[in-house]
Order: structure tokens, then C-alpha cells, then sequence
């Protein structure tokens, strides 16, 4: 493998973070190009000072002018704004952009990274939610390559077989079967949902992450934004596409095959074991994950999920269904959702049926451009806030 220049977009975020320690494991292997970050200005610094980009990029002109301070003769250009992420996606010298930034703002960058031809490495799941039939064709018309990073679809990439272009029973695939771990409220007492709160929600049993992810794992609308996703990446229709508790997370996700053969990845709950895969991809790097003990592990269990317990997984087969804007909808309204819940404006259950009721009031927008998608994330946007400061929400 030769050296491969990367741009790493969200590098202050968990899965920057686990990157960068990948990255930091094989110096002859790559280069960083571009880190970029939003508020963490000291943590970026130092990250820069480390890895010695050529850009460092961050969203305002003021924390810019920080960084820069910070920087000082160290060689980085420090660049603000969103078309510097675009920029910095679209490099002619960078050749994998690892697309890492949480939530609808990780879109433009990706859709970027996409239309240079590069190899993106696909964190950002709202990309594909909220605009996953455009991303796709520009990957397509522009010779990109996508390498999924969130765990499920980088197993179930790995499982499907080498080649794998879309049409899964063309390519004998019958299932994919992604697997959740049905987060930290999947045994709680169904009446105590409603007292559920941030500590408690963002206390992820085996996976550590940002906090919207999860609370998002908590809802289960996460394995709801990733069925979304794998309609996406491996273009499968929605009842190809099946969730199956297993609350070890030791396997990641499997594929069903005609024959009845299943296939599965598995290793320990550790981002860096699907980070290593797609930067070093086709081949394999060490990657500081530890080895996985199965004696020790013991048992491995399954369940179906409890759509009762979890409405948010099955709004988001609603949205799927639906189709048009009702995905970039939901996620735009979940966006919004989560931050009132995390900031202690709505209560836990309020996520649920807010975007019930903005599925239902706006699922009908249009979506036969990027434009559409991104007015329809800004209108649901608009009407969730509204709907959650006239506290019009119901908890029932
Ligand atoms: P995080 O909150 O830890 O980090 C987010 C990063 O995005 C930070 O670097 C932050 O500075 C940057 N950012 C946030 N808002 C921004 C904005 N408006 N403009 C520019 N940059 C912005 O999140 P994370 O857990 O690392 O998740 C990142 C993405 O990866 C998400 O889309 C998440 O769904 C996905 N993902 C994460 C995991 C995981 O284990 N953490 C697993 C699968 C998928
Ligand atoms: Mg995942």
C-alpha cells in the first residue's frame, strides 16, 4: 500500500479521535492532510501539533483566529467555514476523506469529498438519511469509493460478497440482518421510560460515542437511521433489510444468503476495528483492538426488538417507506429533538412522539433536488422547534 494522504473531517470527535489513533499506529502508511473540528479548539491544536496538517479547519472566523495564535509557526494553514470543509474534502493531493462530523452538517463535506472521486470513508450516516439517493449517484458519476465506518454496514460490507455493486438477489443475498444492541433501556421497566434522563441516555453499555449518537442508540432511532443507511449502500428494499437485538455486540451485523448460508462479522465493540478496515482497505492493518475472547465471552444472544419500547425504529421504517423527503424530515426533527431533550426542555418520551407528529404534519415534501432536501431538513427543523417551545408535545 503506498502512503495514503488523508483529510479527517470531525477530528476532534470520538471517531476522529479513534482515526487518529489508527493513523498515529502506522506513520509510514499516512499523512494527514486536513483535520478539521468546531468547538474544541485546544484539542484540534494539539492534535495539529501532533500530525502536522497542511489545513486545519474549524466553522467561525473567531475560533479560527485562536487556532491560528495557537499555531503559530507550525506550518498549518488554519481555514474557517463550510466551503473550507468543502475545500478541504476535495484536495487533489488527498485520496481517502474520513467523514466524521455528527448530524446534517457532515453532508456538504461528504457530498464533496464524493463529486473529487475520493475514497470516503463514511461516518456520517445523515448524509445518506438525509440525501442518500443524490450522495449515491454522485459516488457512482464520479468514481468514488464509499467504505462504510459505522460498525453494522462496515460488517455487513465485509460479509456481502467482494464486488458487491447493488441488487441483492442478483448477487444471492437475501437479508441483511443488522444488529443493535438495544442500548441502555432495553430491559428497563416500560413505565419508567418516561423518567428517563441525559446521564442515563447517553450511558451506552459497550459502546463509548458522541452524545447525540447516543441518546439516538438509546431510542434505537440510531439502528432506525442505519436501516436507512443500508438501504442506501447496498441498495436493498426496506423489508431486506431486518434489525436483531444482541446486546454482547460482539457480532456487528450479517448477511443472509439464498442458500440459507448467514454470514457475520465479529470483533469487540471497538471503532477502530472498522476505522483500520476502510483506510487500509483492501488490505489489513493492526489496529490496537484487543483480540477477541470468545470462551470468554461466553454466549452470544438474540432478540426481536419491541417496537412498543422502541417507536423511534419504527418511524424510521415509516420515513423509509413514505419515501421522498420523510427521511431528511426525521433526521432533521431528531436533530432537534435530541438537543432539547439532552438540554432538558422535553421530556425522554417527547423525542418519540415529536417526530410523529412531524412525520405526519410534513412528510409530503417535495425531493427531486439536493435544494428540495435541504428546504424540507430546514422546514422540519423549523416546525420541531416550534412544536417543542409551545410545549405542545405529548408524553402519553
Ligand atoms: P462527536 O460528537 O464525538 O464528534 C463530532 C465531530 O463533528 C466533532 O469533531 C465536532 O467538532 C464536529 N462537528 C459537530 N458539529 C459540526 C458542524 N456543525 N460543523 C462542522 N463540524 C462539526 O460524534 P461521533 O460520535 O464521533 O460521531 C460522528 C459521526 O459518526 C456521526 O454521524 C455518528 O452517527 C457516526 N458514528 C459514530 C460512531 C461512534 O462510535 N462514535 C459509530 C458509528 C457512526
Ligand atoms: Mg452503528
Amino acid at each position: 500500500m503506498s502512503v495514503r494522504n488523508l483529510t479527517i473531517l470531525g477530528a476532534t470527535g470520538t471517531i476522529g479521535v479513534n482515526t487518529l489513533d489508527v493513523v498515529a499506529r502506522h506513520p509510514d502508511r499516512f499523512r494527514v492532510m486536513a483535520l478539521t473540528g468546531q468547538n474544541q479548539i485546544d484539542k484540534l491544536a494539539e492534535q495539529c501539533r501532533r500530525f502536522r496538517p497542511r489545513y486545519a479547519v474549524v466553522l467561525d472566523a473567531d475560533k479560527a483566529r485562536t487556532l491560528e495564535q495557537a499555531l503559530a509557526g507550525n506550518g498549518t494553514e488554519v481555514l474557517h467555514g463550510v466551503e473550507a470543509l468543502e475545500f478541504v474534502s476535495a484536495l487533489p493531493e488527498v485520496d481517502s476523506v474520513m467523514a466524521a462530523i455528527v448530524g446534517a452538517a457532515g453532508l456538504r463535506p461528504a457530498l464533496a469529498a464524493a463529486k473529487a472521486g475520493k475514497r470516503v470513508l463514511l461516518a456520517n450516516k445523515e448524509t445518506l438519511v438525509m440525501a442518500g439517493r443524490f450522495f449515491m449517484q454522485a459516488v457512482r458519476e464520479h468514481g468514488a469509493t464509499l467504505l462504510p465506518i459505522d460498525s453494522e454496514h462496515n460488517a455487513v460490507f465485509q460479509s456481502l460478497p467482494a464486488g458487491y455493486t447493488g441488487d441483492p438477489t442478483a448477487h444471492g443475498v437475501r437479508r441483511i440482518l443488522l444488529t443493535a444492541s438495544g442500548g441502555p433501556f432495553r430491559g428497563r421497566a416500560i413505565e419508567t421510560l418516561k423518567d428517563i434522563t441525559p446521564e442515563e441516555a447517553v450511558a451506552h453499555p459497550n459502546w463509548v460515542m458522541g452524545r447525540k449518537i447516543s441518546v439516538d442508540s438509546a431510542t434505537m432511532m440510531n439502528k432506525g437511521l442505519e436501516v436507512i443507511e443500508a438501504r442506501w449502500l447496498f441498495d436493498a428494499r426496506p423489508e431486506q433489510i431486518e434489525v436483531v437485538i444482541h446486546p454482547q455486540s460482539i457480532i456487528h451485523s450479517m448477511v443472509e444468503y439464498l442458500d440459507g448460508s448467514v454470514l457475520a462479522q465479529l470483533s469487540n465493540p471497538d471503532m477502530r476495528t472498522p476505522i483500520a478496515h476502510s483506510l487500509a482497505y483492501p488490505e489489513r492493518l493492526e489496529a490496537g483492538v484487543n483480540w477477541l475472547d470468545l470462551a470468554k465471552i461466553g454466549s452470544l444472544s438474540f432478540e426481536a426488538p419491541d417496537l412498543r419500547r422502541f417507536p423511534c425504529l419504527g418511524l424510521a421504517y415509516q420515513a423509509l417507506a413514505a419515501g421522498g423527503a420523510a427521511t431528511a424530515i426525521l433526521n432533521a426533527a431528531n436533530e432537534e429533538a435530541v438537543a432539547a431533550f439532552l438540554e432538558r426542555r422535553i421530556p425522554y418520551l417527547a423525542i418519540a412522539t415529536t417526530l410523529d407528529q412531524i412525520l405526519q404534519k410534513l412528510a409530503g415534501e417535495k425531493a427531486d433536488s439536493l435544494e428540495d432536501l435541504l428546504a424540507a431538513d430546514a422546514a422540519a427543523r423549523q416546525a420541531a422547534r416550534e412544536l417543542i417551545a409551545t410545549a405542545a408535545v405529548g408524553t402519553a
